[in-house]
Formats: structure tokens, sequence, C-alpha cells
């Protein structure tokens, strides 16, 4: 089994980088804020107890990310394994995905940071407001909150995986195909370790 989880601040590219590893891969592409943004358009409970929290920029509480999204998503798992993508967020977060694959005698195989400038995940933010589909959690102030969450809860995440030799740092200022290349060495790279 190849988990792979994938870091990065907001307008990184993780969630585009993710879709790409699953695919190529063949693993289960697992995005928490893929799944909250359904909830809400599904208008459920949960859907609109998470609303609440990303219109603010605010991280979701662990207690329904854990129970509502991680517990069930992880059941589903058929493939050959998961690409983690917004998932975990804070270091308690990770502590529980340890856990769990754990007991199924799994554990994380690699971390793949995207590394990307302030300025840079600005003016992304900024072309995707312009751009696409509009985000409810894509406007200048609630981007700059979810940048300082990001620093504050996500960040260390850096540390905690570093620590435990699975972080491989990846510059995400280049085009979408030449950070997948750097991807795609890192994972190879395991993979014939
Ligand atoms: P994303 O699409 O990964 O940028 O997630 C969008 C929003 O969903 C985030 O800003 C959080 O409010 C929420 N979210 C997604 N994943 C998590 C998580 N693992 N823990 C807490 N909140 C999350």
């Amino acid at each position: 089994m190849l988990n792979i989880v994938v870091l990065g601040a907001p307008c990184s590219g993780k969630g585009t980088q993710s879709e790409k590893i699953a695919t190529t891969y063949d693993l289960t592409h697992l995005s928490t804020g893929d799944h909250f943004r359904n909830e809400i358009k599904l208008r459920t409970p949960v859907g609109l107890l998470a609303q609440s929290f990303i219109d603010k920029g605010e991280l979701v509480p662990d207690s329904i990310v854990l129970k509502e999204i991680y517990r069930k998503a992880i059941k589903k798992i058929v493939k050959k394994g998961i690409v983690f993508d917004g998932f975990p967020r804070t270091e308690h977060q990770a502590q529980m995905l340890q856990r769990s694959l754990h007991r199924r005698n799994l554990s994380v195989s690699l971390v793949i940071y995207i590394d990307v400038d302030e300025s840079e995940l600005i003016n992304r933010m900024l072309n995707r407001c312009h751009n696409s589909a509009l985000r409810s959690d894509d406007n200048a102030e609630i981007f700059q909150n979810r940048i300082t969450v990001y620093k504050n809860q996500t960040l260390p995440l850096l540390e905690y995986y570093s620590k435990r030799h699975k972080l491989t740092k990846i510059s995400g200022m280049a085009s979408v195909e030449e950070v997948f290349t750097c991807i795609k060495k890192a994972i190879d790279a395991h993979l014939n370790d």
C-alpha cells in the first residue's frame, strides 16, 4: 500500500497534484475540502456546520473531521492506497491518522510538501477569484486568515514528518507539469528504495 500525504498552503496546487498522483499510481484521492464542499452543496447537517468554519477561513473542528469524514472515508479504500489531500492539518489529526493506519498494519509512506512563496499564493488566489468557480472562502481577507491558520496549525507538521523521515519538499513555484515531474521522481525513488 502506498499512502501519501500532500501538504501545502491554500492555493499551493495540492488538490491538482493530489489528483494527478492518484490517477498515475491508481490510488484513492481523499480530499477533506472536496468532501466538505460536497456536504455543503447537499445541505447536510455536517455541511452546514462545516460551512460556518470554512467561510471564516478557520479549520473545521477535529471532532467533525475525524468522525464524519476520515473514519467513513477510510473504510471505503479499495485501491492500492490513499492520497491524503488536506488531511492531516493539525498534529492531532496526524497522530490520529498514524494510529488508525497502524491498527491496519499500515503507515504513511511519504509526505510531499509543496512549497510556494506567500506572494505567489496571493496572486493565485486573486486569479482564482477572477477566473473560476468562486469558492466561498476565496476572498482576500478570508484567504489571509487561511494562510495564518495554515502557518499556525499545519506548518508544524513539517517538523513532525521530517523527524519521522517521511518528508520530501518540492518547489511549487513552477508549472503544474514541472511540479508533477518532481513529485513523480520522489514517489518513484520511494518505490524503488
Ligand atoms: P481545502 O480544499 O483543502 O483548502 O479545504 C477547504 C477548507 O475546508 C479549509 O480551509 C478548512 O476550513 C476545511 N478543511 C479541509 N480539510 C480539513 C481538515 N483536515 N481539518 C480541518 N478543516 C479542514
